[in-house]
C-alpha cells in the first residue's frame, strides 16, 4: 500500500500509534509467535496428507490460545481482534466441504460459474480477445472499427503483480464495493490477473505495518476465499510479518498450500534486518517471489513501521541471489532515482511501476536504469495512474517490449503455469 508512504503527513494509524495506542510497538526486537499446540498438530498433520485450505488456521479457543501467549513486550491485541473466532468473511467465497485444494494453474470450479459476475470475461488460454471483450479498449479502438470491419486485435495478457482487496474487518465499511469496483475497472482495463495481498486488518484491530498473525491469518483467508471466488483473475501474495519469526514461516508454507504464489512484506522490518532471511530461504525453496514494500528514498522512520528502500532491499537481495524481489511501487512517492542507482547493480530485483506518481521521465529512467525485463507493470491502489502508465508504455515500447511489461516479465517471477497463458 502506498497510500502513506514517501508524502504527506502520516496517516491516522500512525498518529494513533504516535499517540501510544497500545498494540503500537517498536518493531526492533524480533518477537515470538507460538501456534497453539492443538493448531500446530492439527496443521501439520493437513499440511502433510496435501494441506487443505486454512489447515493451519486456528479456530476458536486455539485462537485464544495462539493469542494468549503473545510475549507481553509485543503486540498486545484488543481483546476483540483475538477473542473472535478466524473465519472467512462474510460475502467471500467459503470453498466447500471437500472442494479440491487450489493449486497454482487456472482451475474453475463449477461453484464458480455461479459468482462469476454476469458479463465477465473468461479468455481462453493463450488467446488475444476482440476489442469488444477488453472493457475499454472498444472505446479506443471504435474510430479504428469504423474503417475497418476486421476486428482490432489486442494482447490478452495483462498481469497486475500489486493489487489490494479488503475484507470485512478492515477499517472499510464498503469493503465489498471496492474489491468489485477494482475487478470491474480491471475488466475495463484488461487486466487479466490481479496478483493481490491484504495487509492484515489495514489498520483496524493490528498496525497496517505490524500486523498480529491474527489479522494476517484473517487477511489471507480473505484473500484465498478471493481466489477461490476469481480463480480465473485472482492470485494471492501471502503476507506476513517478519518479526514473528516462526508463525511467519508457518503462514508462508499454509498460504502456498492454498495456492498463493508469493510472498509479501511491508514495512515491518528493515529489508536489510537477517531476520528476513529465513523468509527468503522459504521463498528460494518454494520458487516464490517476494515483493517488499518500500521507500523509494528512506530518510527517517515513522512510527509503527520500519521503512526500507532500495539499498536496504538490495543488501537482502544481494544476500539471496537465487531468490527473485520485486521493488513495490516506484511509483509510490519519494526519490526514484535513489532507488534506480542502487537497483542497477542487482539483477534479482524487479520493479514494480505501480504507486500514484507518474512523474515525467520515470518511466525512461526505468528502462535506462534496469532494461525493459526487469519492469513489471501494476497499480497498488489507484488503478487510475497504473492505466495511465499503462497507455504511456503503449507508447514508449516496441509490441514485444510491451508484452513483456504488460505480463512475460511477471510470469517469470512467479511460479511456472499460475498464469493463464504461461
Ligand atoms: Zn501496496
Amino acid at each position: 500500500m502506498a497510500g502513506a508512504v514517501g508524502r504527506g503527513p502520516p496517516s491516522a494509524w500512525c498518529r494513533a500509534a504516535a499517540a501510544g495506542r497500545p498494540w503500537a510497538v517498536s518493531a526492533r526486537d524480533p518477537v515470538e509467535w507460538v501456534p497453539g499446540r492443538e493448531a500446530l498438530a492439527r496443521g501439520a498433520a493437513h499440511l502433510r496428507a496435501g494441506g487443505e485450505v486454512g489447515a493451519l488456521r486456528p479456530v476458536g479457543a486455539a485462537a485464544r490460545r495462539a493469542a494468549a501467549v503473545h510475549p507481553a513486550r509485543a503486540v498486545a491485541h484488543p481483546v476483540s481482534a483475538v477473542a473472535r473466532p478466524v473465519v472467512l468473511p462474510v460475502g467471500a467465497a467459503v470453498p466447500p466441504a471437500g472442494a479440491a485444494v487450489h493449486r497454482p494453474g487456472p482451475v474453475v470450479h463449477p461453484a464458480d460459474a455461479a459468482v462469476r459476475p454476469v458479463g465477465a470475461v473468461v479468455r481462453p488460454v493463450g488467446a488475444v480477445v476482440s476489442a469488444a471483450a477488453a472493457g475499454c479498449a472498444w472505446q479506443s479502438c471504435r474510430s479504428v472499427m469504423a474503417q475497418d470491419t476486421t476486428p482490432p486485435q489486442i494482447p490478452a495478457m495483462l498481469i497486475d503483480v500489486h493489487a489490494h482487496f479488503y475484507h470485512d474487518r478492515t477499517l472499510r465499511a464498503d469493503w465489498r464495493e471496492r474489491n468489485a469496483s477494482r475487478l470491474r475497472a480491471g475488466e475495463r482495463i484488461g487486466i487479466t490477473t490481479h496478483v493481490a495481498s491484504i495487509l492484515g486488518s489495514f489498520g483496524r484491530t493490528s498496525p497496517t505495518y505490524f500486523p498480529s498473525p491474527a489479522d494476517l491469518e484473517y487477511g489471507n483467508n480473505a484473500l484465498i476465499g478471493l481466489e477461490h471466488t476469481h480463480p480465473d483473475r485472482i492470485r494471492g501474495y501471502v503476507t506476513v510479518n517478519p518479526n514473528y519469526a516462526t508463525h511467519a514461516r508457518v503462514e508462508i508454507q499454509r498460504g502456498l498450500a492454498a495456492g498463493m504464489i508469493g510472498i509479501k512484506l511491508a514495512a515491518s522490518r528493515r529489508a536489510s534486518d537477517p531476520l528476513l532471511d529465513p523468509i527468503c530461504e522459504l521463498a528460494r525453496e518454494r520458487g516464490v517471489p517476494v515483493l517488499h514494500h518500500v521507500w523509494q528514498h528512506r530518510r527517517r522512520d515513522w512510527p509503527g513501521q520500519e521503512a526500507s528502500d532500495a539499498v536496504e532491499l538490495c543488501a537482502l537481495a544481494a544476500r539471496h541471489p537465487d531468490v527473485r524481489f520485486i521493488l513495490a511501487h516506484i511509483g509510490g512517492g519519494g526519490d526514484w532515482q535513489h532507488s534506480l542507482a542502487a537497483l542497477a547493480r542487482i539483477p534479482n530485483v524487479a520493479v514494480d511501476l505501480s504507486g500514484s506518481g507518474v512523474d515525467g521521465g520515470m518511466l525512461e529512467s526505468c528502462l535506462a536504469a534496469v532494461g525493459v525485463e526487469r519492469l513489471v507493470w501494476g497499480t497498488d491502489l489507484t488503478m487510475d495512474t497504473g492505466w495511465a502508465k499503462l497507455r504511456y508504455l503503449e507508447r514508449l515500447l516496441a509490441p514485444k517490449e510491451l508484452e513483456l511489461v504488460r505480463w512475460k516479465n511477471a510470469a517469470r517471477l512467479f511460479p511456472h503455469g499460475v498464469f493463464p497463458s504461461d
